[in-house]
């Protein structure tokens, strides 16, 4: 059997590798490493994909939320609700650029954003909405888009987790998530779901001011060449990522269906435990799998990942410490409050391995192994 590993980016490497391999070295024989003509291309390319107007490129997906926050002219000292339970880059540009970070607590069945602890939340300061389309499920954006526009607030996803997957409206609509908020925010990462060999992200939005701004901030506030009107950054994407990314878009959906795959597998042999609690598929959400993270219920779960490292399958606890319960939020005034919600499942998740490339003999030897576990520890 093969290693088995979180995610196995070599093994998807190895399949494009001609492709990949030729349209570097273009790069590299072109020598225009910095915004040269791919990444424009790939920018058209992603637009057309998500069915958004437009497409900004940035160094990462942490600069993407950045920047969507500077050209909506948050203030210091506007509140941005947003869920604990996520990656610290969320919440980490709120405090950054003095904004404060208003905590919710999520669903514990979806793992994402509640639209009632929103309503709870709102206060005449609040002015945006992060929902954060958390292991690859869409949050529930039609509630979050109509508090949105009853309390007049910017909603910016953050959809690092979840590129190339479907929310359908009540009314059948699909729109992919990351183009229904006034902005959305993706990373490149390399293990996210659209993966570059290095740091990349982009900002989407169908509003035309709206991507004016944010294309000046991530070029150092210019509106032409050493004309600086606002105060920006600088976050690019580079070319070599851009080739990357446009070989690897025209796979995403085939990348997604594979994961999806790979969960069903883990759904059909963990479903009906008493004891794991697959994760829940939002009937509004077409699932991409990010992360396959389980529940446990009564399981030692520092025994269960020692276990399994033990028997050769690693597993990750994202995130091991809510938002709500980090130094860096206390340093900025923002004091650890109690949210039993995130909390509970902070305590609980365990993720698997999930990726492109698992084998059937992979997935069934991890499953027989955690069942093993499982079975033998009532
Ligand atoms: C990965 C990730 C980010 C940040 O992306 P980087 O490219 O690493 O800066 C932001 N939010 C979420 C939910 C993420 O998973």
């Amino acid at each position: 059997m093969r290693q088995i590993q979180m995610v196995d980016t070599h093994t998807q490497y190895q399949k494009i590798k001609t492709e990949v391999d030729q349209a570097v070295i273009g790069v590299l024989e072109s020598s225009a490493f910095i915004n040269g003509k791919p990444v424009q291309t790939f920018a058209s390319n992603l637009s057309a994909y998500l069915g958004v107007k437009h497409t900004i490129p940035c160094g990462n997906g942490t600069d993407a939320l950045q920047i969507a926050m500077m050209a909506l002219g948050l203030q210091p000292g506007d509140e941005v609700i947003t869920p604990s339970f996520t990656y610290i880059a969320t919440t980490e540009v709120i405090a950054l650029l003095r904004l404060t970070p208003v905590f919710v607590e999520v669903d514990p069945e979806t793992f994402c954003i509640d639209p009632a602890a929103i309503e709870k939340a709102i206060t005449p300061r609040t002015r945006a909405i992060v929902p954060v389309h958390l292991y690859g499920q869409a949050a529930p954006m039609e509630e979050i888009m109509a508090i949105a526009a009853k309390n007049n607030l910017y909603v910016i996803e953050d959809n690092a987790q979840a590129l190339g997957a479907d929310y359908t409206f009540s009314d059948g609509v699909k729109k992919k998530t990351g183009t229904i908020g006034h902005i959305g925010c993706t990373s490149f990462y390399p293990s996210k779901n659209l993966g570059a060999y290095g740091d990349g992200g982009a900002i989407f939005t169908n509003d035309d001011e709206l991507a004016r701004q944010l294309k000046m901030i991530a070029n150092h506030g210019q509106s032409r060449r050493y004309y600086h009107d606002v105060v920006g950054c600088n976050s690019r994407l580079d070319t070599i990522q851009a080739v990357v990314l446009d070989i690897k878009l025209s796979h995403l959906d085939e990348y997604a269906s594979a994961r999806r795959a790979a969960a069903d597998f883990y759904d059909q042999a963990f479903r009906g435990n008493d004891k794991i609690r697959v994760p829940a598929r939002a009937p509004w959400s077409h699932h991409v799998f990010h992360q396959y993270t389980l529940v446990l219920e009564g399981i030692d779960r520092d025994a269960l990942s020692q276990y399994l490292a033990e028997k050769g399958i690693p597993s990750m606890i994202y995130y091991p410490v809510p938002g709500h319960r980090q130094k860096m939020f206390e340093q900025s005034g923002i004091p650890a409050k109690e949210m039993p919600v995130t909390d509970w499942l902070t305590s609980r998740v365990i993720s698997l391995p999930i990726h492109t490339e698992l084998d059937q003999e992979q997935l069934e030897y991890i499953t027989r192994t955690i069942l093993g576990f499982v079975n033998n520890n009532k």
